[in-house]
């Protein structure tokens, strides 16, 4: 079993014909709200990859369709806790020439406590996976605490933040990186090259795996031992919103299955592929058939 405390949000779509003024008071001409949230769209991406996977999250009451929707596609959600306070939540204004604007509250996402930290630990046996990210509280606590009870950690550190810095990220067994979050960790430019962003992250952290993932440019794997590198598939995409959690979820269940990481790459840049070529972030993530019904006939793209 997978443990991923991890944020739930509520994305509330706006459209309007144009972004609000200060002052004004604007009519939306169309409204729609999605799951959201990085730990809840990898949650769901590993379920519907077929990985057994148990969320710790926290949701307002009235918000408790979100729960189920995870619990449909799989996930164990017995330690989602519906709360008395408003759920993490965007409000997303989108104009006619698709610009929008983004109001984000982390709301419960940031009322984990000691108790939670405790609870997960226990509840964890050693040698059990805890994926985070980087958009709930108490992340340095939970990391010591994980550790402590011996489980593997992966750590997405996004949205990247200043106090990622102060983490202990030795205590993890596997890093997901972008190129902007490489840079910021490693102090180099973004425009550097995969491979320097990769030997300055081993260099800083030689007993942790990085996976660096580069949109349509590919992902890079590197361990003490073994470098791979994973050409994405050539694709047309439509909205690469969600894209690395799809891959996130799909890459741990196939090492949770057994296999190479070699094969979890793959399976990750499948599913990322499927998914870039649909709109939305949860609702874009494919199933793990469709996935497997992917034609393997994609030409491979040089190493950038
Ligand atoms: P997000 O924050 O939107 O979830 P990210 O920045 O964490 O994304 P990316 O590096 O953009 O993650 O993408 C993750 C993976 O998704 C890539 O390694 C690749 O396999 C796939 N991918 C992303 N964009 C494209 C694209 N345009 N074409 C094909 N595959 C893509």
């Amino acid at each position: 079993m997978l443990h991923n405390l991890g944020s739930i949000n509520l994305d509330h779509f706006y459209r309007v014909p144009h972004l609000v003024h200060p002052g004004e008071t604007l009519a939306s001409h169309g409204y729609h709200v999605g799951l959201g949230g990085k730990g809840a769209n990898q949650s769901l991406a590993m379920a519907m990859a077929g990985g057994q996977v148990s969320h710790w999250g926290r949701l307002g009451r009235q918000d408790a369709w979100a729960r189920d929707r995870l619990a449909r596609a799989g996930v164990d959600v017995s330690h989602v806790e519906l709360v008395d306070e408003p759920s993490g939540h965007a409000i997303i204004q989108v104009d006619e020439r698709g610009e929008n604007t983004i109001i984000l509250h982390p709301g419960a996402n940031h009322g984990f406590t000691r108790r939670h930290r405790d609870a997960l630990c226990e509840a964890a046996q050693p040698g059990d996976w805890l994926l985070v990210q980087n958009e709930c509280n108490g992340l340095p606590e939970l990391l010591e605490c994980a550790r402590q009870h011996g489980l593997e950690i992966a750590f997405n550190p996004a949205p990247m933040s200043d106090t990622v810095l102060t983490l202990p990220l030795e205590a993890c067994r596997l890093l997901f990186v972008n190129r902007g979050e490489a840079a910021w960790l490693t102090g180099l430019p973004e425009s550097s090259e995969a491979r320097v962003l990769l030997e300055a992250l081993h260099e800083r952290l030689p007993r942790t795996a990085t996976v660096i993932t580069l949109g349509s440019e590919g992902a890079w794997y590197q361990s003490a031992d073994e470098r791979h590198y994973q050409p994405a598939l050539p694709v047309e995409a439509q909205d690469t919103t969600g894209a690395g959690d799809t891959f996130i979820g799909y890459f741990m269940a196939a090492l949770q299955e057994g296999q190479s990481i070699t094969g979890c790459l793959a399976f990750a840049t499948q599913a990322a592929a499927l998914g870039v070529q649909r709109p939305g972030a949860a609702d874009s993530i494919p199933s793990r058939d469709e996935v497997k019904q992917l034609l393997t006939s994609h030409s491979p793209r040089p190493n950038p």
